[in-house]
């Protein structure tokens, strides 16, 4: 096997690899998206509860008041059964009206709170309910990606195998140069030389399209390892680039 053979080896091992890698990272963004909706769901629930804790609050704080009015005012009702002067009687009566003033300042008040305190429970219900299906859509997001992972578990590790073994065989350099190709231009790394004319010996590289010197045709054709000089990219003949005569497969379909 030539080195271009065993690169192009590796190099469909890692196609598969990311292509299998993309199925993951699917899963993950999803999972990650809607994680981070419960978050929210999460917060939104936990804000509305702590509303509903203070309305509580304020609305016992003026039960307390609304009982030490009444208490007040059951005295008062004695003490002017009691009063000995009309003056002192008056001033019974007026703090009797001032209080009945207050008493009812805050049963509107409690009313208004009762009001607020019903709709922040529909508020937190709701609230409740849509957290609960963000949390079941999370665990099923987290079954999927799971389950994924675990599906292309076998073929990873086999992938990886392959690659490994691949690995061994091929120049330390030319490695280096194959792998800097794939983290920078991906499934572009390697191209195959497509056919402009065949009679002229025309052939173009099949990432940026530059037809290649017949000297690069043959160096490929023997086997060497030869990068586009306009692309950088590694090249490959999936057919006899040197034959001024289409493959046969080429004469049926004719
Ligand atoms: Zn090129």
């Amino acid at each position: 096997m030539t080195v271009t053979e065993q690169l192009l080896k590796l190099f469909r091992c890692d196609q598969q690899l990311r292509g299998l890698q993309t199925r993951l990272t699917a899963a993950d963004r999803f999972l990650a998206e809607q994680s981070r909706l419960l978050k929210e769901a999460e917060t939104k629930l936990a804000t509305l509860e702590a509303d509903i804790k203070k309305l509580k609050v304020s609305v016992s704080g003026q039960e307390g008041e609304a009982g030490s009015i009444d208490a007040r005012m059951a005295q008062l009702r004695e003490q002017m059964n009691a009063a000995r002067t009309n003056k002192e009687y008056s001033a019974f009566v007026l703090e009797l009206d001032v209080l009945k003033k207050r008493k009812k300042e805050i049963e509107d008040g409690q009313l208004d709170q009762m009001g607020k305190v019903e709709s922040a429970e529909k508020g937190v219900t709701e609230a409740r309910a849509k957290r609960d299906e963000r949390q079941v859509i999370v665990e099923q997001a987290s079954r999927d990606r799971a389950a994924k992972e675990a599906e292309i578990k076998d073929r990873v590790d086999e992938l990886r195998g392959q690659r490994a073994t691949l690995s061994k065989d091929i120049p330390a350099d030319v490695l280096k140069i194959f792998e800097d190709l794939v983290a920078r231009h991906g499934d572009e790394a390697m191209s195959a030389l497509h056919v402009v004319d065949r009679r002229n010996h025309e052939w173009a590289c099949g990432t940026c399209q530059v037809v290649v010197p017949v000297q690069v045709l043959n160096d490929i054709s023997a086997g060497k390892f030869v990068r586009c000089k306009s692309c950088t990219c590694i090249l490959f003949a999936e057919e006899d680039v040197t034959s001024k005569k289409p493959p046969k497969k080429d004469k049926a379909a004719l």
